[in-house]
């Protein structure tokens, strides 16, 4: 049984929605071509320019967090371990 991390804002706990949409905007070295698409199907990878995007932006406190910190698992497991099974199963 494979439990999924519970993906969630680190600051204010919104959990994205199955039709949240994200914006490829100019705001890291390499991004901008404009995609919308919903970054934790990709794992952060924008599927227009292929961009990693290290920070992701919450639509309900407008921060930008890094990606990697909205996924949260059950206390007590191998966080990096799973970490990367998460990235695997998103491609
Ligand atoms: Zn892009
Ligand atoms: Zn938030």
């Amino acid at each position: 049984m494979a439990s999924q991390p519970h993906i969630h804002c680190p600051r204010c706990q919104w959990e994205p929605r199955i039709d949240s949409r994200w914006y490829c905007a100019p705001g890291e070295p390499g991004s901008g071509c404009g995609t919308r698409w919903h970054t934790f199907w990709t794992a952060g990878c924008c599927p227009g320019c292929g961009h990693f995007w290290e920070m992701t932006q919450c639509f309900s406190c407008k921060q930008s967090s890094p990606h990697q910190s909205w996924y949260h698992y059950p206390s007590g497991d191998d966080e990096a371990q799973r970490r990367q099974e998460a990235l695997e199963t998103a491609r």
